[in-house]
């Protein structure tokens, strides 16, 4: 158990958890959401610090990030649980855990300092927490930037970035923590409507998203931002949205920002609903180059 950086204390011992922008309400003894965060006697801990499910050395192409040193490789790391609950995840074998039934001891513990001792090992030039939402798993994220950044201060000549593959859901205070320490923030745009959010995610509105990935880049130049529309037949591939999204994306982060399209396949709660067909990708890639993006790629082909 590690105390969580961002809650309020309430009355009564109950808590709301500032992480991300579900802002729960946990009282005495319980869980948020993300089944990842427990109120012990008026204090919130994340039960997944340093909690690894997923381990791998990945090509920095397969987060995707097309525009960050090309050709790199990153340490990525996974935990369990997730602050969103999407019908079509590719990973709910492990975003779907519940972390409150996880019988921790079995797991595999690895400190910060492993884990960068790991990737210097295996000639990483990155890490990359990914596969789940990092930000629930915000404070042990920051020790690991941390630990580079105290590297790249101690040691000449190292240089080792560090990526948050994001629903992009984290509160501004989240991001304020981290930023300071991130290189790149690989968003998910899935879809400008709330309808696609409410029905597929569980969270009420799409403006969340939107404004704290236009909250990074604002406020945050430094930070190198991707964006990613997985494309799902009958839910967002409609080309009004399409362009809503490509528009939204010149104007707010600038026509030279990354955009990814990329091909669903059924998994988890949606394997009744067939694989994107190859051509949607390519209209949408005609559609993000007509708003006026220099960088549209399709995915998952
Ligand atoms: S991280 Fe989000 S979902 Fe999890 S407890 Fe905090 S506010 Fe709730």
């Amino acid at each position: 158990m590690h105390e969580a950086l961002l809650y309020q204390k309430l009355k009564n011992k109950s808590v709301r958890c500032l992480t991300c922008q579900k802002k729960c309400v946990v009282e005495n003894n319980g869980w948020g959401f993300c089944q990842t965060r427990i109120n012990k006697d008026g204090r919130l801990y994340s039960s997944i610090y340093g909690i690894v499910s997923s381990i791998n050395l990945d090509p920095i192409e397969k987060k995707p990030v097309y525009r960050f040193r090309p050709g790199s490789m990153c340490l990525s790391l996974g935990t369990y649980g997730c602050n969103f609950r999407c019908q079509f995840c590719q990973n709910s074998e492990i975003s779907y855990v519940d972390c409150s039934l996880l019988n921790l001891k079995n797991e595999k513990y690895l400190s910060p300092a492993q884990v960068v001792k790991m990737a210097i090992k295996l000639k990483a030039d990155g890490i990359a927490f990914t596969y789940n939402e990092p930000a629930i798993w915000l404070e042990y994220s920051l020790d690991c930037c941390k630990e580079i950044r105290n590297l790249k201060l101690e040691t000449r000549n190292f240089d080792m970035y560090t990526c948050w593959v994001t629903n992009g859901y984290a509160t501004t205070q989240a991001i304020d923590v981290i930023a300071p320490y991130l290189d790149i923030y690989r968003v998910d745009l899935k879809s400008p409507s709330d309808n696609f959010y409410q029905k597929l995610i569980g969270i009420p509105r799409a403006k969340g998203v939107f404004d704290t990935t236009k909250y990074v880049h604002d406020k945050y130049p430094k930070i190198h931002i991707e964006c990613v529309t997985n494309i799902i037949p009958g839910w967002n591939d409609d080309e009004k949205d399409l362009k809503n999204i490509a528009a939204w994306i010149v104007k707010n982060l600038g026509s030279q920002t990354p955009w990814h399209v990329t091909r669903f396949f059924p998994h988890a709660r949606m394997t009744d609903t067939p694989p994107t067909p190859i051509k949607t990708i390519m209209k949408a890639k005609e559609i993000g180059q007509k708003q006026g993006l220099a960088f549209v790629y399709g995915g998952n082909l």
